[in-house]
């Protein structure tokens, strides 16, 4: 096992990280831009070590600083986490160069999924249902207006390279195509410095369903269930659930067992996500994460499984502890993320923390980095805190998730906590009835 982990992020997540190093007795190196001098996942490591100024460009995507730290404190294995770096695969290749263990899938593994347009072809290959579209990228306007008569309007053209929601374009009818692709070619050429793009069939009432597998280097792979994230805004997930309130233990089963065949079929390593749109009783794959997911922390709630812990054994070469049928599911869990936004307008909202008062009591678990007197630097992602907790039935979880929400104080900035009490007290939550696009017709209504 390793002695000394480096945690190459942020926030909760680099809390998250070192917690499970330190319960295994594995020493922590955080890093950190001279905005974070000051945060708890700082204070918390072992050892500690600035590598750049504020912009992450200049710090926590900074790969020299951030292998330089690893040498000089003498780290065995870098987490990346999510965001930043854990989804490029040139860091994951530096890393290894390094003699380094990266704690995550092979550098190739990494660069397959990262492109969609590959990924959905490997999992095609494997038995695993996709959303009908383009085979590869479409270039040429008029195969692109083709294709989508063959498979049907509306059509959403996607970046290849796409991430976070964006490079994404709803044509309707064949006179939104053209602008649809240049829209989207532009941002994704933008945001990704790529801009091949494909289409695919739009879905208009579906669900996000996301099934967890871990897979170890002998061979062995299980799933630890589905976890439920419909509920979005900008295509950026704000509230899930694991189970799913809507599918039911047969289906489960199947999907799972497909996607443990896949992913050991391509000899997959570590952690991952399989990630589909789910409509009339059909999951339709969209994309694999090949890194730790921020709603993780719902499944661990479900199976009793650490998720992290199960990453780190897997990348020190040890074998899953468990089988798939000895892995069950038990009870509810929701998550909430706690952004420092407005809870309508969701414009960023930093500044410094007055008041902190998290909820507690059984069943409630909070992963956040904040503190009474934090200031949350204007520089990086708006998430602040998840409120996460588990009952025995769904309508448990939902009645300890209000609890605690009431509980919860964060003073001096405002937070999305407000939105999930009103989210936890509509009907269509209560009854589990709600799809990808429920939320921001939910917010639309309230906007007037
Ligand atoms: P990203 O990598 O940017 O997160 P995804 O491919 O995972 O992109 O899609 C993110 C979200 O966008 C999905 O959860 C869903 O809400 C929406 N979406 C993606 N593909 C489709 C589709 N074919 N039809 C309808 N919505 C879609």
């Amino acid at each position: 096992m390793f002695e000394k982990v480096l945690i190459a992020n942020r926030g909760e997540i680099a809390l998250r990280i070192h917690r499970a190093c330190h319960e295994m007795g594995i020493a922590t190196v955080a890093v950190h831009s001279t905005a974070d001098a000051q945060a708890m996942h700082v204070r918390l490591a072992d050892e500690s070590v600035c590598i750049g100024p504020p912009a992450a460009t200049e710090s926590y995507l900074n790969i020299p600083a951030i292998i330089a730290a690893a040498e000089v404190t003498g780290a065995d294995a870098i987490h990346p986490g999510y965001g930043f770096l854990a989804e490029n695969a040139r860091f994951a290749d530096i890393v290894e160069e390094h003699g380094i263990v990266f704690i995550g899938p092979t550098p190739e593994h990494i660069r397959t999924m990262g492109d969609k347009i590959a990924a959905k072809e490997a999992m095609k290959a494997h038995g695993v249902p996709v959303v009908p579209g383009s085979d590869g990228a479409v270039t040429d306007d008029a195969e692109a207006a083709r294709i989508s008569a063959e498979i049907g309007y509306p059509v959403i053209v996607k970046a290849s390279a796409g991430g976070g929601g964006r490079g994404m374009k709803l044509a309707r009818s064949e006179a939104d195509l053209s602008h649809a692709l240049s829209a989207a070619r532009t941002e994704a050429k933008a945001a990704f410095g790529d801009d091949a793009v494909y289409l695919e069939k739009y879905l208009e009432r579906p669900r996000h369903i996301e099934v967890q597998v871990l897979s170890d280097t002998h061979g062995n792979a299980v799933h630890l269930f589905e976890r439920d994230c419909s509920l979005q805004r900008r295509h950026q997930k704000i509230l899930e659930e694991a189970p799913s309130p809507v599918i039911d233990d047969a289906a489960r089963q199947d999907i799972g067992a497909r996607v443990v065949r896949a992913v050991q079929e391509i000899g997959y390593r570590g952690a991952g996500t399989i990630e589909f749109l789910y409509e009339d009783g059909d999951f339709y794959f969209i994309e694999m994460n090949t890194r730790l997911q921020v709603e993780h922390p719902v499944t661990e709630m479900i199976t009793g499984i650490d998720i992290v812990r199960e990453q780190i054994r897997i990348a020190a070469g040890e074998s899953l502890p468990f089988r798939q049928e000895e892995i069950r599911l038990r009870g509810h869990a929701i998550e909430c993320r706690i952004n420092a936004e407005d809870p309508l307008s969701f414009a960023p909202s930093p500044g410094v923390v007055s008041d902190y008062h998290p909820p507690g009591g059984l069943d409630v678990r909070v992963d956040s980095a904040l503190f009474s007197g934090y200031r949350v630097p204007p520089y990086y992602d708006s998430l602040i805190a998840k409120l996460i907790v588990h009952g025995a039935t769904r309508e448990d979880a939902r009645l300890r998730l209000r609890r605690a929400l009431e509980e919860y104080v964060i003073g001096g900035i405002r937070t999305t906590i407000p939105l999930h009490q009103m989210l936890v007290e509509e009907a269509d939550f209560v009854a589990g009835d709600y799809h990808i696009h429920w939320l921001e017709q939910f917010l639309a209504e309230r906007s007037h």
